[in-house]
């Protein structure tokens, strides 16, 4: 019997390579598929995979889409995204959203007990607590599509519980690895988007260079595998050939290894517990030479620090801490804020507003709201200070 699979963000990085997959793959069935606002490539999708049911985040782009299509349902708004989930009928969903607006289709999607794979790391980054109680709950299965933790849970995989000493996450460093804080002052957007190793969506892209996407990274492992934070290393691997490590309490450290491309970490998730075949090169050790490791600079790169600091804190600042982040980075992409303030913001975001214990989703969703606004009003200031 095929799959019955979802996915929501089909026209995004992620997205696109899963449908690759998907081509590959006569044994998922396509069931819907959902974007932001790029309403003519998502019909084009459904047209092409033959899909009945699409979701729009835009209200106008999704009036557009239905217009132009008559081949199907079109649904619209963060209403839609979730009604898409739970009329569709999946047996999985593909979670390949941008930023937070991927919680609430993570919530439903665990809350009907189906199967997530997940690459929105921004919901378990705010929710995680929530999340992972609601998959226990329903015994829905939370598989990550996220390298460094696709890596984890295929090393995870044959080791009983309390054997594992460490995690430990490889960071490319991003384009800026081993420049000072004063040399970060000066680079451009065009600089920011230019990641050495991986080609990913603009949002991650610009995490990847201030180091806070492995700080995202970070809580999403604790999360993820239930791991303490003291237990979780980071290591700068600038090749990205390792995608991650776990030690064992026997001195023995096993590491997945591989040449950067998302298709392996989408296809795992996608075929979990089966594996298929991939058009991918064999990995070739003596044509590499050598690979390099080394401390990642978090005085230079603050974003890593604050989201550790937020991590261990708990409650609602990794949610605050994220809310702050995709304002700053959207400012950063828009020209109004430079890259080092990125970290400033988010920073002074966490000193105003105090973090608070969760006690339903709706906290969640007040404190993104207050941290948004207060993340919003930091950037003006800053672009005020700057002209
Ligand atoms: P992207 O920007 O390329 O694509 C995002 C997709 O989500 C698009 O289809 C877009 O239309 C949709 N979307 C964006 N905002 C939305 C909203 N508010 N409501 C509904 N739909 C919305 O992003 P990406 O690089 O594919 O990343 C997706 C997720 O996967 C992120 O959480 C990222 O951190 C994670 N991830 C990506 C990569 C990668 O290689 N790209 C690797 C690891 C993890
Ligand atoms: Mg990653």
């Amino acid at each position: 019997m095929a799959r019955r699979l979802l996915i929501l963000g089909s026209t995004g990085s992620i997205g696109t390579q899963a449908l690759d997959i998907v081509e590959r793959s006569p044994e998922l069935e396509l069931v819907g598929l959902s974007a932001e606002r790029s309403w003519e490539a998502l019909v084009e999708q459904a047209r092409a995979h033959g899909v009945g049911r699409i979701a729009i985040a835009d209200a106008d782009a999704g009036a557009r889409a239905a217009e132009a299509w008559t081949g199907g349902e079109v649904l619209t708004g963060a209403k839609g995204l979730v009604r898409l989930v739970l009329e569709s009928e999946p047996d999985l969903v593909l979670n390949a959203l941008v930023g937070s607006a991927g919680l609430g289709p993570t919530v439903a999607t665990l809350g009907e007990g189906i199967d997530l794979a997940l690459a929105n790391k921004e919901s378990l980054v705010v929710g995680g607590e929530l999340v992972t109680a609601l998959a226990q709950a329903t015994g829905a299965q939370i598989i990550p599509v996220d390298s460094e933790h696709s890596a984890i849970h295929q090393l995870l995989a044959g080791e009983k519980a309390g054997t594992v000493d460490k995690i430990v996450l490889t960071a490319s460093g991003g384009p800026f690895r081993g420049r000072t804080a004063q040399e970060l002052r000066d680079v451009t957007i065009e600089q920011a988007l230019a990641h050495p190793t991986w080609a990913m969506g603009g949002k991650i892209t610009i995490d990847s260079a201030t180091l806070m996407n492995k700080g995202l990274e970070l809580i999403e492992a604790h999360h993820l595998f239930g791991t303490p934070y003291e237990q979780i290393d980071v290591v700068v691997h600038p090749q990205s050939i390792v995608h991650s490590l776990i030690q064992l309490c026997d001195g023995a450290t096993l590491a997945h290894l591989g040449y950067p491309d998302m298709r392996v970490p989408i296809a795992y998730a996608l075929h979990h517990p089966d594996r298929v075949e991939l058009p991918v090169a064999p990995l070739d050790l003596a044509q590499l030479g050598s690979l390099t490791f080394e401390q990642p600079d978090t005085d230079t790169f603050a974003c890593l620090r604050l989201a550790r600091e937020a991590g261990e804190a708990g409650g609602t600042a990794p949610c605050i801490l994220n809310a702050a982040n995709e304002v700053a980075v959207h400012a950063f992409l828009n020209g109004r804020l430079r890259f080092h303030e990125i970290a400033a913001v988010i920073e002074h975001t966490l000193e105003t507003i105090p973090a608070g214990r969760i006690h339903a989703f709706q906290t969640l969703y007040a404190a993104d709201r207050d941290a948004r606004a207060t993340a919003a009003e930091l950037v003006e200031q800053a672009e005020a200070r700057s002209t």
